[in-house]
């Protein structure tokens, strides 16, 4: 591993000024994925600016935001009673990413800023063009099992490896970010960027922007109504192979309103705002809901190994909206 400097930030314009004083330094939180890349070799920053101990609180804002620390460790949020009550998905996918230990070192912000577990990007000895765009892209030929269907490129068709961004994406949280030029909001649909032809940037961040919190909107029905799912290859300490956040509000059963959003098809988080626009309105129907989910993946470009996550997030979907509604107790006459 190459040497590097070590910094512990005092404030968050402290650790901005470091940062933005040195082009080769970056941000450290709990250090659960960017050690192990640096053990890699993957990444090889000069000095590293710790701003765990920076943000470590959760506040109920006024007007019922719930402001959530950067700082904080995934399993201080997860138990959050605020959380498991108001925004159960969001709990719900923090207990099924990583493991115990990993979730009390991890924060809100490293947890958004983790990269991608590409096999041929955690390996220095392969060409990827995340890792050094313009070197190629082995997994399209190769192992790819894993990987992206939509919003992939020719460049890159990685996926994004966070549970506990997908329920945050689902629930319209804000990302706020500080910086050199000011103060940033973000919602996570501008906070993530597609491969395109340049993989090698997950994020809109700029050198030195640091997230300095995570908002959701005040609690309602529909995010008390929300919840989390995820398949994986073992029962725990996996990453999905598949995953969906999902809320919904029926009135008189027709859809009032309703959130879907994806993990592990996609270079993002994969908010299906198709699929919640032909929900709205409409009576709540699994036959509904795979239509809506198979129009938001018409787009998809799935290679061999990987095209049955389309059928997976469809089932995933289903499943999810479907108990939220209490749809499947009916169909089982509550005996399931
Ligand atoms: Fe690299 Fe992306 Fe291709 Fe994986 S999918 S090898 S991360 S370019």
């Amino acid at each position: 591993m190459r040497p590097f400097g070590y910094r512990q930030a005092g404030s968050a314009q402290d650790a901005i000024d470091a940062v933005m004083a040195d082009t080769e330094a970056v941000f450290l939180g709990g250090g659960t994925n960017l050690v192990d890349l640096m053990r890699l070799g993957v990444v090889s920053p000069g000095r590293v600016v710790d701003v765990s101990g920076l943000a470590t609180t959760i506040d109920l804002l006024d007007a019922g935001t719930l402001r959530i620390g950067a700082g904080v460790r995934n399993s201080d949020l997860a138990a959050d009673p605020r959380v498991r009550r108001h925004y159960p998905a969001l709990s719900q996918a923090l207990l099924a990413g990583a493991s115990g230990q990993l979730r009390n070192m991890a924060t809100v912000g490293g947890n958004l800023l983790q990269r991608t577990r590409c096999l041929y990007f955690q390996d220095v000895s392969k060409p990827c063009n995340k890792r050094q765009n313009g070197t190629g892209c082995p997994a399209r030929t190769g192992i790819h099992r894993d990987l992206g269907v939509i919003g992939t490129s020719e460049s890159c068709i990685a996926t994004h490896p966070s549970d506990m961004a997908v329920a945050l994406t689902a629930l319209d949280a804000v990302a706020l970010v500080d910086g050199p030029t000011g103060s940033r909001r973000l919602s996570l649909d501008q906070f993530y960027r597609l491969p395109g032809d340049d993989p090698t940037r997950d994020t809109t961040l700029a050198h030195g922007e640091l997230i300095t919190a995570v908002e959701l909107p005040p609690p309602s029905a529909l995010t008390a109504a929300s919840g989390y799912r995820k398949a994986r290859d073992r029962a725990s300490y996996a990453f999905a192979v598949g995953s969906v956040a999902g809320a919904v509000t029926l009135v008189d059963g027709a859809v009032q309103d309703v959130r879907l959003a994806f993990g592990a098809v996609a270079p993002r988080p994969w908010r299906a705002h198709t699929a919640e626009n032909a929900l709205r309105g409409g009576q709540l129907t699994g036959e509904a809901v795979a239509a809506a989910i198979d129009a938001e993946f018409a787009a998809a470009e799935p290679l061999p190994d990987n095209a049955f996550k389309i059928l997976l997030a469809r089932n995933l979907g289903v499943a999810m909206l479907s108990d939220l509604a209490g749809l499947r107790d009916e169909a089982a006459g509550g005996t399931r």
